[in-house]
């Protein structure tokens, strides 16, 4: 027999079982960035490869290993986009969205990084981000924030802490850089491989090491922080002043760089200690420079990314409640005749009660299976329609996970169904 086939590794189905829980975090979402103002924005998942490269960096993870890029038949380089800021970026460009205007946009979908899969990190995985353009204060910052504070507490997720910082001007950045790799290189000995290859390239990630041998070194390194420019100062005292006043709690880690170069002044992430290595639930900063980058004109922006895949984790070892999935009733009909009434019956109640989850049996068969086919669904009821109920314009409803408020008399007649519908099954 031939052999079957299986998904790509890091590439994870997402099973009918598992999806109420996603289903709970992305409407939730939705429903929260719609509440603060934000539309979304759906771009393609394919990008231009040079895309990638201009807005992430040439000499990030990203772009120097993650990256899923193919010939198109044509000959163009494509890329899997690795994240959502970018291709918001050349969207907003491509159509105008930026000039002259404020935007507060949101996105989700799967995202496409060529790591080693473990717990947390896989090759597909999915985002829920948003992206403010042309608002150059601290008060976005609080307020992008503020968005994720919010949401965490719809989720009724806890022990998740803010950790900020920034990371100055260009120009600040420039001369801390040279700092730094005086720095490194009078502790050569004590570099890494990676690190050393980082040196001149990208110094401030080595800050981001999480080899433990480099600890030390990155703990006694000098202090971003004292070298910001004036404006970045008082940019985040102005975020922490409005964090402060909506009783959000943070730690500025002086040691935060984040891993895209399109960052610069704010930058934060959300952690939580309840998944191990793969902490992260939410990450994202300023990228005051990436439209100019990209071609356009100078537009501040901020935003962030939220990693659902951790998210989902998260909530499923936390054991938390999500609204239930499983049907209201399910729909039992003997004989030819009832499968006729019945579908129809069945047509007129979604009529009536839209938000009723109502399953019909199909493929027909015996009382005994079909009733086992309705506890196997995990409805809360069985409706049930035979030959006798149908001479009596009846119904009967049968108890099989809930009890039932009316009467104990469970054969009612078709005109009571809708109130008890409407004042029992969905009460
Ligand atoms: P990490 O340090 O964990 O690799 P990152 O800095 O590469 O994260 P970002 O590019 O800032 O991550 O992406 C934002 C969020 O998306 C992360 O905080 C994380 O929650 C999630 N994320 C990133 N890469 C993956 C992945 N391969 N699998 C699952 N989630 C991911
Ligand atoms: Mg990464």
């Amino acid at each position: 027999m031939a052999k079957n086939i299986q998904s790509v590794r890091g590439m994870r189905d997402i099973l009918p079982t598992q999806s109420a829980s996603w289903q709970f975090i992305e409407n939730t979402a939705r429903t929260l960035f719609n509440s603060y103002g934000y539309q979304e924005l759906r771009t393609p998942v394919v990008e231009p490869t040079g895309l990638f490269k201009r807005a992430i960096g040439d000499a990030t993870d990203i772009v120097e290993k993650e990256m899923y890029t193919f010939e198109d038949r044509n000959g163009d380089s494509l890329t899997l986009r690795p994240e959502g800021t970018a291709g918001c970026v050349r969207a907003g460009l491509q159509h105008g969205l930026f000039h002259n205007q404020q935007q507060r946009i949101w996105y989700t979908g799967p995202m496409f990084r060529h790591e080693r899969p473990q717990k947390g990190r896989y090759r597909q995985f999915y985002q829920a981000g948003i992206e403010t353009f042309g608002i150059a204060g601290p008060d976005i910052d609080a307020e992008v924030i503020a968005i994720a504070a919010r949401l965490w507490k719809k989720l009724d997720i806890e022990n998740v802490r803010l950790e900020i910082n920034s990371l100055g001007s260009d120009a600040a950045r420039e001369a801390y850089r040279e700092i730094l790799i005086d720095y490194f290189t009078q502790h050569q000995d004590q570099l890494d491989d990676d690190s050393r290859r980082r040196l001149h390239k990208n110094p401030l990630r080595i800050l981001d090491s999480k080899n433990p041998a480099m600890k030390e070194l990155v703990a006694n390194a000098p202090d971003l922080l004292d070298y910001l420019d004036d404006e970045s100062s008082s940019h985040f005292e102005g975020l922490k002043k409005r964090l402060d006043s909506m009783g959000i709690a943070y730690q500025v880690n002086s040691r935060l760089v984040r891993g895209i170069d399109y960052y610069n002044r704010t930058v934060f992430e959300w952690i939580t200690d309840d998944l191990g290595a793969q902490g992260t639930i939410c990450a994202g900063g300023r990228y005051d420079g990436l439209v100019k980058q990209l071609g356009g004109r100078e537009t501040p922006a901020c935003g962030f990314g939220i990693g659902l895949d951790r998210l989902q984790l998260l909530i499923e070892s936390l054991n938390i409640d999500i609204p239930d999935q499983n049907p209201h009733a399910y729909f039992v009909l003997l004989g030819e005749q009832a499968e006729l009434t019945g579908l129809q019956l069945a047509e007129q109640i979604r009529n009536s009660h839209p938000s009723l989850r109502l399953l019909v049996n199909g493929g027909a068969g015996s009382f005994k299976s079909q009733l086992k086919r309705a506890d196997k669904s995990a409805a809360d009821y069985a409706f049930i329609l035979g030959e006798s109920e149908m001479e009596a314009s009846e119904i009967i409803i049968k108890p099989l996970r809930k009890a039932l408020a009316i009467s104990d008399q469970q054969s009612i007649p078709q005109s009571k169904l809708d109130d008890v519908i409407k004042n029992d099954i969905l009460a």
